[in-house]
């Protein structure tokens, strides 16, 4: 009989991994992929569509053309799973797996910052960005707050994009100058593995006149009084809020006991947890680096090797790298590039590649690049 080997989530990680084992074994693994959404949308796009640059459909990758040797793809929610027996519950029913990697990604939980609403004042998800993208174009005069609710958070840049993006589109649209930029971070610095990145963007900031506050979170949004609280007490007027929700590892794997401070315990290097044949990948994970698409597959490269080696009766050797390179949208159509080492040293590093066109051509081709291997897209 066939391994089964059971995926569940196919975002960075999921996909990675399903593709990856497709590669090596054909179809002689059984692979099974559980996802509750119909399509799959990179986390960059967010921003394009906040800003006008994209439609939701234009950013959809549908899961009808991830199609694998040796992959089923089910489109079901899963709502509990026991990782002793490896048995997952779905809203339609019940899979077993001999290897079970659970690739879920973050949700997010606005419960302890009143005021903040999902799909409607955050552009972290897609809903959200959407409504944002049609409130946008009547945002004239004011403040705009761009504000992180808690950390860690998916892509530490983002929010630092977000600012740039949002002063070129007012500057587009001949309003910037009556409009106040403000960004709110808990991070000590815009890119805290990276003295250099961090350093650009502050410049950048300040270039733009765009304030920006590190070291605080965003304690509540008061529409009423068009105000946004911070975590010690200090008001700030806004007219737009812009948020990046608080990040947390989703129910389904808390209630399934995997969790330690929210987040699953994994060994960093395997992604491993403390049960046989269970591995988590990707943001849910704690591994100690950012929780990022291109953490996640790599990470998701090793687990897959290592799965391959387990089928093959040999000893797994693969390790994650926890490295990669993120792109940075820098405003004026440019974008830089910080290459990203957690594991390697005695601390993490970053080398900053400065704005250009080039990189934004570099960043095109990485969405090309992994719309191909993924849905077999030319485009
Ligand atoms: C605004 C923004 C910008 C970003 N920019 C970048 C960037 O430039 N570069 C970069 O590398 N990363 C970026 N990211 C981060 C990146 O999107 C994530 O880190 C990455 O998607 C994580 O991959 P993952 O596989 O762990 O989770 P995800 O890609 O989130 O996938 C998880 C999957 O699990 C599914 N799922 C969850 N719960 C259930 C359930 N109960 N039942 C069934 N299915 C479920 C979800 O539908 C989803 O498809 C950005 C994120 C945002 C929000």
């Amino acid at each position: 009989m066939k391994k089964r080997v059971l995926i569940l989530g196919a975002g960075f990680a999921g996909l990675e991994l399903a593709t990856s084992l497709s590669e090596t074994h054909g179809d002689g693994v059984a692979v099974t992929v559980i996802d509750k959404s119909d399509a799959f949308v990179f986390g960059y796009s967010k921003l394009d569509l906040l800003f006008g640059r994209a439609t939701a459909e234009a950013v959809s990758l549908p899961y009808r053309e991830f199609v694998k040797l040796g992959v089923t793809w089910k489109r079901e929610t899963i709502t509990a799973i026991d990782p002793a027996t490896r048995t997952v519950t779905t809203n339609v029913g019940k899979h077993d797996a001999d290897i079970l990697v659970i690739a879920l990604g973050a949700d997010y939980d606005v419960s302890t910052t009143p005021g903040v609403v999902l799909g409607d004042n955050e552009f972290y998800s897609v809903a959200g960005a959407t409504h944002l993208a049609a409130v946008l174009p009547s945002f004239t005069r004011g403040h705009a707050v761009i504000g992180v609710c808690a950390a860690p958070y998916k892509c530490p840049p983002a929010p630092s994009e977000c600012a740039l993006m949002l002063h070129d589109y007012l500057s587009a649209r001949g309003v910037r100058g009556n409009c106040q930029i403000t960004l709110v971070n808990p991070l000590p610095s815009p890119v805290p593995p990276s003295p250099d990145t961090s350093a650009a963007l502050i410049a950048a900031f300040a270039e733009r006149n765009i304030e920006y506050l590190p070291n605080h979170r965003i304690a509540s949004v008061d529409r009423g009084r068009k105000l946004v609280v911070l975590e010690d007490g200090r008001e700030l007027p806004c007219d737009l809020f812009l948020g990046v929700p608080k990040n947390r590892a989703p129910d389904v794997v808390v209630a399934a006991g995997l969790t330690q401070d929210g987040w699953v315990t994994v060994d960093p290097r395997t992604l491993e947890t403390k049960f046989p044949g269970v591995y988590a990948v990707g943001d849910l994970a704690s591994t100690g680096a950012p929780k990022a698409g291109v953490f996640a597959e790599s990470a998701a490269r090793a687990v897959a090797a290592n799965i391959t080696a387990l089928l093959r009766q040999q000893a797994p050797t693969a390790k994650n790298p926890g490295a990669g390179s993120c792109y940075i949208e820098f405003g004026d159509n440019r974008v830089a590039r910080v290459d990203v080492d957690f594991f390697s040293g005695p601390k993490p590093t970053g080398i900053f590649h400065d704005p250009s066109q080039a990189l934004r051509a570099d960043k095109q081709e990485f969405g090309r690049t992994r719309r191909a291997r993924w849905f077999g897209r030319t485009s």
